[in-house]
C-alpha cells in the first residue's frame, strides 16, 4: 500500500531546504548556496591497500536501492530516475567509484546505463549473497551483463564472510571477471580473522562518528579502530559504510518534540543541515587508516553537497553539531555490534530485528523490511520476546531494547 504523501521520508535535500540556512553557515566554510550545482570540489584520493587502485575519498553507494516498492512513484522511482545524475555531479567532481549489490533491485543495470563511455574511469564495487561457488559465478555472469564490462573490479560477498564465495572468486581472478575480492559486514570481529589470514583485498564496514568511544560505555567497544589498523598493517583496503550512521535524520526529525532533537534541529536551523551532513563525513575521513566512504545520495544534490566537503577543515562547530546529533541519537540507534546477542536466551535476532526498524523507520524502506522481518523465523521475532530484559542489561549502549523490539514488530509483522 503507498503510504499517504505527509508519511513520506523525504531526502536530505528536501531536509535541508526545509531548514533555512543563514548566514553564521559561511562560518564553516560552505553554505547552502555552495552545494549549488556549479560548485567545485576538491577531490582527493587514497590508496586502496595493495591492490594498487587509488579511490576517492567518497563514491557512492547505492543501499537506497533495497527494493523499496512501496516507496514507488513517490522516492523509489524517483531515485532510480536520478541515479544516473547523481553519478554525473559525483564523477564530474572527480569520485571514481560506485558501490552496489545485485540485492539492491536493479542499480547494477541504471550504474551500468550511467558509467556507458566513462567505463575506464569508474571503479565497480558490487556483491553477491550467494553462497555456493557455482551460484556466486553465475551472480558474477549476470552483473558482468548488468554492467555492460568484461570485468568487476571489486567484487564482495555482501554482509558476511562465505566460504564458497572465495572460492569462486580465486577462480573468477583467474579467468579476469574480477580484480580484486572482498567482504562487507556489520560486525568488526567478524572480518577481523580473514583480515589476520590475509583472504580479501578489502572489507567493507560501518564506521561514523556514533562509533566513538564516548557514545558507549566501553572503550572502543566495536573493536574497529584497531580492525582498521590491522587492515593497514596487512594493506588492506577499508572502506566505510554508513558514514552518516544510517540512522537517518530526515524522518527521524519528524519528532522534533523530543527536547535533544529540538536542540539539534535549532542548530541545524543556524548553521544549515548540509554542514551536519558534511561533518559526518569529514569525521570518517580524517581517520588515516580509512581509505574512502561509501556515500548513500539519493539526489544529484546531496552528490554536490557530499563531495564539497573534501578537502574542508573539521572545525568545532562540525564536533559541536555531530556531539548533538549524537546526544539525541545514541539512546535510539543500535551500532547492531551483537553485544546484546549471546545473553538472550530466547535466542531473539535482536541487531537484525533493530536494523530492519531502521530501514522502515529512518530508510523508509518498508517493504524490504517487512519481508526481511517475515524472512526469520517466528521463534527469532520480536513475539517470541518474554521481557526478561537480560539484553538490555548486555547492551554498551543502554538501548531500551525491549520496547524497541515490541514497536518493531507492529511496524513489521
Ligand atoms: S528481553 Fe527479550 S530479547 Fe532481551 S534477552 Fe530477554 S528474551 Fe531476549
Ligand atoms: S542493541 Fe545494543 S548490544 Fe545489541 S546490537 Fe544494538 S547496540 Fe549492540
Amino acid at each position: 500500500m503507498t503510504p499517504p504523501p505527509n508519511d513520506l521520508p523525504v531526502s536530505r535535500r528536501e531536509f535541508l531546504e526545509k531548514s533555512s540556512t543563514l548566514a553564521v553557515g559561511a562560518m564553516l566554510g560552505a553554505t547552502a548556496a555552495d552545494a549549488a550545482d556549479k560548485t567545485p570540489s576538491d577531490m582527493k584520493y587514497r590508496r586502496f591497500g595493495a591492490t594498487g587502485l587509488k579511490v576517492s575519498e567518497i563514491g557512492l553507494g547505492c543501499a537506497s536501492g533495497l527494493k523499496s516498492q512501496v516507496l514507488g512513484p513517490f522516492l523509489f522511482d524517483r531515485y532510480r530516475e536520478q541515479l544516473p545524475a547523481i553519478v554525473d555531479r559525483l564523477f564530474e567532481r572527480g569520485g571514481n567509484f560506485v558501490a552496489t549489490s545485485q540485492s539492491y533491485h536493479d542499480t547494477e543495470e541504471i550504474l551500468g546505463k550511467a558509467l556507458k563511455g566513462r567505463r575506464k574511469d569508474a571503479i565497480i564495487f558490487t556483491a553477491t549473497s550467494k553462497s555456493q561457488p557455482k551460484d556466486v559465478i553465475a551472480a558474477c555472469e549476470l552483473s558482468l551483463k548488468h554492467f555492460q564490462t568484461d570485468y568487476i573490479d571489486c567484487y564482495f560477498s555482501h554482509g558476511d564472510w562465505r566460504d564458497g564465495f572465495h572460492e569462486a572468486a580465486q577462480t573468477l581472478k583467474k579467468q579476469g571477471k574480477i580484480r580484486f575480492s572482498g567482504m562487507s559486514c556489520h560486525v568488526p570481529a567478524k572480518h577481523r580473522p580473514h583480515v589476520e589470514a590475509k583472504e580479501l583485498d578489502f572489507i567493507f564496514q560501518p564506521y561514523n562518528y556514533m562509533a566513538l568511544a564516548k557514545w558507549t560505555e566501553k572503550i572502543d567497544l566495536n573493536g574497529i579502530e584497531e580492525l582498521f589498523a590491522l587492515c593497514k598493517k596487512q594493506d588492506i583496503g577499508v572502506i566505510c559504510m554508513k558514514p552518516m550512521t544510517g540512522h537517518f535524520i530526515p524522518n527521524w526529525a519528524k519528532e522534533a518534540s523530543e527536547p535533544k532533537v529540538a536542540k539539534l534541529m535549532d542548530e541545524l536551523k543556524q548553521f544549515g543541515a548540509h554542514n551536519l551532513y558534511q561533518a559526518f563525513l569529514l569525521w570518517v575521513l580524517k581517520n588515516p587508516n580509512v581509505c574512502c566512504a561509501a556515500v548513500g545520495m539519493t539526489t544529484p544534490h546531496e552528490a554536490v553537497e557530499d563531495c564539497a566537503a573534501i578537502g574542508r577543515k573539521f572545525t568545532r562547530v562540525h564536533e559541536r553539531l555531530l556531539d548533538l546529533y549524537a546526544a539525541a541519537a545514541t539512546k535510539d540507534y543500535c551500532r547492531m555490534c551483537e553485544t546484546c546477542q549471546p545473553s538472550c536466551p530466547a535466542g531473539i535476532a535482536i541487531a537484525d530485528i533493530l536494523r530492519f526498524r531502521m530501514y522502515y523507520k529512518n530508510y523508509g524502506h518498508r517493504a524490504d523490511a517487512r519481508e526481511l522481518y517475515a524472512a526469520l523465523p517466528e521463534s527469532k521475532q520480536a513475539s517470541a520476546c518474554t521481557e526478561c530484559g537480560l539484553c538490555q542489561q548486555a547492551c554498551p549502549n543502554k538501548l531500551a531494547i525491549v520496547s524497541k523490539l515490541k514497536e518493531a514488530h507492529g511496524l513489521l509483522a
